[in-house]
């Protein structure tokens, strides 16, 4: 082993292979991979192998594309066969709901340039004869998907990095992690230090154990996962024969079961509902190329449906049964990227679908590490996603969730219950007490919608309009019409202080800096000129400011806030969290309210729109901003906790007399699409530019530099590639719900980012992104959006629905 190198990748699984090949491809051949015990000695020496690209996220879908095309890259450079099998595969729907959410994947494919196919029963049943199609209405067929080598796979990628200078060292556990007080890493291992510039924790089954090695907990679970191989089907010999191809794999969703052929055989896998974690706690060092434990009573449920959908399957042998574990995160998407706060440490774990995904998540981390940025919109498997709320207990019961949920639908409007209550407000009972609807966000309660009295304040999951509608509709008239209330703890807040501060933001952020007592809005961009952020600023004094933006976000812009902190110690930027909750009212009569909860001068003149101060509300220390992202007269006002309550019941006590009524997430959604108000991951991503996005007036190129600023002005000067835009949509009982392809002139040539129906304004509304073109020349040419399977018209209102001039916000 060397004594040095560029980074080490801890971990010889397929994503561990996978980095290093990346890395050296993108130059840097000083790598070293150390492997405990031989390749392929976690999870992937016993997978099942196969792949797909479909994904629920389009960012990740993309990555999963990319996978499935370097195998033949990595084939012809390392001349190691993957063992290939492209069989084409068939998601099986037993239900018209399957069947509809197939659709939206399939409609969803057509901007990624997938080549999918809905059928029906009979057409499924002639490509896969083994099926009773009378259990099915109808599939999605997908040409590419198949199987692999698992082992083949991740010595061809080994193979290829050693070809381009990587060091391979195997049986050589890594022990310990000391980092230096430059960033750099010594690597303690069983043979011998190595010291790194970089290293990669791609530990597969042991990554929370190389986690706690620096003192993190990574948010991830083994789950016990079980396939069965049959003995040789005379049936599949006779398909074999007559068609010339091997098997076509399926995914049945009424079974919960994935099968393919192997050998003369099927193979047969499920995602059990009675999901059983493997050591939860800690993940023995010793465990090797070893099977666990089958149980069969666990996949029964699922094998009485398969043999009645599969019906061969009743008289065929089990040869094996397969038990072995691998890892998932909260979410089931994988963890990847820099760790906050830890220099030169990068991970790449959960990764759960290794032949998917391994081949795209080794590319963004070696990206992201070679070039300082992923290249792709990979917000979906950043590690950041999570912050210390995703503790032991809690990851253990949503990767149980979620395990379990694997081949189960989940609708737009639907919230799942494990881990919850996780994080509450002060706040949370007496919403609870008043009707509220809770959601999760991101593992704090909050409220979506209140139901009435005599109505059940519970969801009924759809893909189309539900019971929530007639309720969340009244919540947004009574905002419009006269004043509502909504807890807005949800949101990340931070402080910005020292005498650096001013320079500092003005350096990150688009804008310019507002004057003391004064708010601006913000995008924040990385070197590309990408959205990599959209904030809220206060200035309260000199050297001192208060941001507001995305909670999910929290941890992925204090990563970067932190990276970009001058050396000096002339800034100082502190996430606020939960320290701050906060409540916002908002419609014609919020002033009203406000003046009676205050001794201080709120009227028009006295606290214009944009202006921000401290001020007692109720007699309760808050800080107020006069904004509102209903588009209304509204003010956002933040407290500690301790005083959340206090405040809430003053308000809605001053309230009464206007007839106050709370609303929730929804109608605060739903209010902001008659403004044209875009979302965070939602219009605003890495993958637009601010011109792009249609944030023009928050870009100011005449300021002096910010990171992004000569992409910005690129852009500007060529105007970028596409626009957000926003569309009416002739909807019938669905809107949309995001993701869907946008139609013009029979061809797809955008996308959906977000919509839904706008209340007050009595319209189904969309937001997306067309190219530029299109959105210069709105004569030409006819707009559809695809909801579920159904071309609906659709057309571009460039003005906001309500109050194009902002009035009621200034008023
Ligand atoms: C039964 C079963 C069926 C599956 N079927 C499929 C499928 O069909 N398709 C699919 O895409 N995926 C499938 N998977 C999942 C797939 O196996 C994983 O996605 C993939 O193996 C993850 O690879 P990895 O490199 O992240 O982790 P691992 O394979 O666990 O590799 C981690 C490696 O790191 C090494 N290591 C850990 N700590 C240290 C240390 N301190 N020092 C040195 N080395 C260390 C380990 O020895 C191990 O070799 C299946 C898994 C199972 C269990």
């Amino acid at each position: 082993m060397k004594s040095h190198a560029k980074a080490v990748v801890i971990g010889g699984g397929v994503v561990g292979a996978s980095i290093l090949y990346h890395l050296t491809k993108l130059g840097w051949h000083d790598v070293t991979l150390i492997e405990r015990s031989e390749l392929t000695s976690g999870s992937t020496w016993h997978a099942a192998g196969g792949f797909h690209t479909l994904n629920g996220d389009p960012n990740v879908a993309k990555l999963q594309a990319y996978t499935v095309n370097l195998y033949k890259e990595i084939e012809a450079l390392s001349e190691q066969s993957c063992g290939l099998h492209l069989t084409g595969g068939l998601q099986l729907a037993d239900t018209p709901e399957r069947l509809e959410w197939l659709k939206m994947a399939h409609a969803r494919g057509r901007y990624l340039g997938m080549e999918t196919e809905i059928i029906s029963a009979k057409e499924a049943k002639d490509l896969l004869p083994l099926i009773d199609e009378k259990h099915f209405v109808g599939a999605l067929f997908d040409p590419i998907e198949g199987h692999l080598d698992p082992s083949g796979t991740t010595h061809a990628y080994a193979k290829a990095a050693r070809k381009n200078g990587a060091e391979i060292v195997l049986r050589n556990r890594v022990m310990e992690l000391v980092q230096r007080e430059d960033g750099s890493w010594d690597v303690v291992t069983e043979q011998g230090t190595i010291h790194a510039d970089h290293v990669v924790n791609a530990g597969g089954l042991w990554a929370r154990e190389v986690g706690r090695m620096v003192g993190i907990e990574l948010p991830v679970l083994a789950m016990e996962h079980h396939y069965l191989l049959t003995d040789d089907m005379p049936e599949i010999a006779e398909i074999n024969a007559s068609t010339g191809k091997e098997l076509i794999h399926a995914i049945d969703f009424g079974g919960e079961i994935y099968t393919r052929q192997e050998r003369g055989g099927m193979l047969l896998g499920t995602y059990e509902r009675a999901a059983t974690p493997w050591s939860p706690k800690e993940t023995p060092w010793d465990f090797g190329h070893e099977l666990l434990e089958p149980d069969l009573e666990r996949i029964a449920p699922s094998l009485e449906v398969g043999f009645e959908h599969f019906p061969a399957l009743k008289h065929t042998g089990i040869k094996q049964f397969i038990n072995g574990p691998f890892t998932f995160a909260p979410d089931g998407n994988p963890l990847v990227g820099p760790v906050r706060g830890l220099k030169n440490y990068w991970v790449a774990c959960a990764v759960m679908a290794g032949f998917s995904q391994g081949g795209g998540v080794g590319l963004a981390l070696a990206n992201w590490m070679v070039e300082g940025d992923p290249g792709f919109d990979i917000w979906g498997m950043d590690v950041a996603r999570y912050g210390n709320w995703a503790t032991l207990a809690y990851t253990n019961a949503k990767v149980r969730e979620n395990y379990s949920r694997r081949f189960r639908i989940r609708y737009p409007n639907e919230e799942l219950p494990a881990a919850r209550p996780h994080q509450t407000t002060p706040l949370y009972d007496c919403m609870l007490a008043q009707g509220a609807v809770m959601g999760d966000s991101w593992a704090l309660e909050t409220p979506l919608w209140f139901a009435p009295d005599g109505v059940e304040a519970k969801d009924i999951v759809s893909f189309r309009r539900s019971n929530d509608f007639e309720h969340v509709k009244a919540e947004c008239l009574a905002v419009r019409e006269s004043v509502g209330i909504t807890e807005i703890a949800n949101f990340a807040k931070y402080e910005i202080t020292g005498v650096g501060a001013e320079t500092w933001l003005n350096r990150l952020m688009t804008n310019r800096m507002p004057k003391p007592g004064r708010i601006i809005l913000t995008p924040m961009l990385n070197e590309r000129g990408k959205l990599i952020g959209d904030f809220t600023i206060a200035k309260v004094a000199d050297g001192r400011f208060y941001m507001w933006g995305s909670s999910q976000a929290e941890i992925y812009h204090m990563r970067w806030f932190e990276n970009h902190l001058p050396d000096d110690g002339s800034v100082r930027v502190r996430a606020i969290g939960l320290g701050w909750v906060g409540v916002s009212i908002a419609g014609p009569k919020a002033r009203e309210v406000l003046e009676k909860v205050v001794v201080t001068d709120v009227f028009n003149e006295a606290f214009r729109f944009m202006d921000a101060r401290a001020m007692d509300i109720a007699g309760a220390p808050c800080f107020v901003n006069r904004i509102s992202y209903t588009g209304d007269l509204g003010y956002e006002i933040w407290m500690t906790p301790e005083y959340e309550r206090r405040v809430y019941d003053a308000l809605k006590q001053a309230g009464a007399d206007f007839g106050i009524r709370d609303f929730g997430m929804r109608a605060l959604l739903s209010l902001r699409l008659e403004k044209n108000f875009g979302t965070w991951f939602r219009e605003f991503r890495p993958i637009y530019g601010p011109f792009e996005a249609g944030l023009d007036r928050f870009v100011r190129l005449d300021k002096e530099d910010f990171i992004g600023r000569d992409a910005a002005v690129a852009e500007k000067e060529t105007g970028g590639k596409l626009r957000r835009v926003s569309f009416i949509v002739d909807a019938g009982d669905a809107d949309v719900i995001g993701d869907e392809p946008i139609w013009h002139d029979n061809e797809v040539i955008g996308w959906v980012t977000s919509g839904g129906y706008a209340h007050f304004v009595d319209a189904s509304l969309a937001q997306g992104y067309i190219p530029k073109e299109l959105a210069d020349n709105l004569d030409e040419g006819a707009f559809e959006i695809e909801i579920i399977g159904e071309r609906r018209k659709a057309r571009i209102n460039p003005e906001p629905l309500f109050d194009p001039q902002a009035l009621r916000m200034r008023g």
